[in-house]
């Protein structure tokens, strides 16, 4: 040890001298006063976080990573400074690519599931950066309407992790240029912090009389007003109990609200008009909402981003976006998806998330015609194809996380597959017995996971494990369906009868449609089609078949590029 501790201090690295584990604890707790300095673009940070050893071994050292454009000023236990070594760390998770990670000795070792609370002190600034993405070849223009957080005079917009450190982590490192590692590690964070309590107490106060800035995140908070002489405070509290996969975000500038009964819209003043577009939007589609899931128990809430090109985010019942003068069609599918939040609570993100995407598909039908929601519903398709095939490579051994739908922390399943499996649904039930499962779904009394498929078959009468046990509770991969075979033979004068063979290369089974083309015209039918498996189908045309066609696209499938098959015409 002792010959460590030389070569430490030669390679001024700490972390070389003993194994740390980055991922061994989980913070069950934040407790955050959070100051905002616009005018510095500052941020200072004071508070307690509780960390719990979930590693099979005890742990003497933490690390504390927040974003590297923040230093860390102190970290106590029991009222006692602790000793702690800050050092740089490469990791795309933040938006400036590196992180400032204090590694921390703990006052004892901590135990496996014992805990320790520390109280921390960290500041510094949050200014546009986005080099972790210009560094792979991003232009920096499209970069800064990626990555747009910052805290700055005019306005400020600040995402978590992902985005900005601007908490307390502790991840291995992300890297972008790897291509899954930011989506892999941002997904082994959120499923470790789900259950994790957050309060957040932002504060702002100024004596320059300028006007009173709106602060407010995406979690109901409640804002306050002080003004003591010439001294404006403005506070905002906000409560993630627990924390989900929501990703805590802020935002403050001298917006005005435009206050409406299904919407709120914080804009700045000039944009009022753009302001009222969108609660325009909003009642727009609110009868389609309540038809589907019932009266918004909430506000939706959208918030503008100054930079008129960035990219928007979602996260909770809050939207922000630059309010453009959009397509008033493209503001009702953004509105759809908030409103849905609002009057369809649930704690399961498949269903929070999944529900809302689904219902924009369906209102992009209702605006156009099916083809519309499928072309809305493909913009998923390759998000998810993609994140199947990253699962898929994954080593198989015990510690492999199943990225079901029911246990998933990924996007691209909680939100994209999630889509298409209610769409599914809804193709199969019918869409009014499926609204009258989602009439009949209590967001408290889901306590299992079988909840919903309980719904679904009480409604349809029908047995649906096999649906729920490849989409739902496990994640089998998507189907791969071509068409085996397609005899046509002639049944009478004016009567054709073709008998279709699907095979389903996949580990996943569907119910999907098979469309025979003839001369004229197309008839379609639909048919069961397990993983692994093959479904007949016989369908009666009025001429001779021409081209068969299995799945038109409603049905997530790995492989579309073998689903047309091409009937021989046989010579009389
Ligand atoms: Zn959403």
């Amino acid at each position: 040890m002792k010959f460590c501790s030389v070569v430490c201090v030669l390679l001024v690295s700490v972390v070389s001298c003993f194994s740390l584990d980055r991922e061994a604890f989980t913070f069950t707790k934040y407790d955050l006063d959070v100051r905002i300095e616009p005018e510095q673009q500052r941020l200072a940070v004071r508070g307690t976080i509780v960390l719990r050893n979930d590693s099979a071994t005890p742990q003497r050292n933490a690390s504390l990573q927040i974003s590297s454009s923040l230093t860390w000023r102190s970290i106590q236990a029991a009222g006692k400074p602790l000793q702690f070594v800050s050092q740089p760390y490469e990791s795309d998770i933040d938006h400036t690519g590196e992180l400032s990670e204090a590694i921390v000795t703990l006052p004892k070792e901590v135990a496996p599931g014992g805990t320790v609370e520390l109280a921390i002190g960290y500041e510094g600034v949050i200014a546009l950066d986005a080099t972790r993405l210009t560094r792979i070849g991003v232009p920096k223009e499209a970069a800064l309407h990626s990555d747009w957080d910052q805290i700055s005079k005019q306005s400020s917009a600040v995402r978590g992790v992902g985005n900005v450190a601007w908490y307390p982590i502790a991840e291995e490192a992300a890297n972008l240029s790897e291509g899954n590692s930011l989506f892999e590690t941002l997904g082994r964070w959120k499923q470790r912090e789900q259950n994790a309590d957050m309060r957040i107490k932002l504060g702002y106060s100024n004596d320059d009389g300028n006007g009173v800035p709106i602060l407010l995140c995406n979690q109901a908070g409640t804002a306050l007003y002080e003004q003591m002489s010439r001294v404006l405070a403005v506070s905002a509290e906000c409560q993630f109990v627990p924390l989900g996969l929501r990703v805590p975000a802020f935002v403050m500038a001298n917006y005005e609200i435009l206050n409406q009964p299904t919407v709120e819209v914080a804009h700045r003043p000039e944009h009022r008009l753009n302001a009222e577009s969108y609660a325009k939007a909003a009642d727009t589609v609110m009868p389609f909402v309540g038809e589907w899931f019932g009266t918004p128990r909430e506000k939706a809430q959208v918030v503008e981003l100054f930079d008129p090109g960035a990219s928007p985010f979602e996260s909770g019942a809050m939207l922000l976006t630059p309010l453009g003068d959009t397509d008033p069609k493209l503001l009702q599918i953004a509105l759809v998806h908030e409103l849905t939040h609002a009057a369809f609570p649930s704690n399961r993100p498949w269903i929070y998330e999944g529900l809302a995407h689904f219902a924009q598909a369906a209102y992009r039908e209702r605006q156009g015609n099916r083809q519309s929601a499928l072309d809305f519903l493909g913009l998923h398709r390759s998000a998810v194809v993609a994140a199947e095939k990253v699962v898929a490579e994954r080593p198989k051994d015990a510690s492999a996380q199943e990225e079901s739908l029911i246990a998933t922390s990924v996007d691209e399943f909680y939100r994209s597959k999630a889509a298409y499996v209610w769409w599914m649904l809804r193709d199969m039930l019918g869409e009014d017995t499926l609204k009258k499962v989602l009439a009949s779904y209590r967001f408290d009394e889901d306590k299992d996971s079988a909840y919903v498929q309980r719904l679904v078959e009480a409604q349809s009468k029908r047995n649906l494990q096999w649906f729920f046990d490849d989409w739902v509770y496990h994640d089998r991969g998507l189907p791969d369906f071509r068409v085996e075979s397609a005899f046509p033979r002639k049944a009478s004068q004016d009567n054709y009868l073709v008998t279709v063979t699907v095979e389903n290369l996949g580990a996943a089974g569907a119910e999907v449609p098979v469309t025979v083309r003839f001369e004229g015209g197309e008839l379609t039918q639909r048919v069961e089609v397990h993983a692994k498996a093959k479904g007949v189908v016989r369908v009666a045309t009025p001429k001779p078949p021409t081209e068969i066609v299995v799945n038109d696209r409603s049905v997530l499938e790995s492989d579309m590029s073998n689903n047309v098959y091409k009937v021989e015409s046989r010579k009389p």
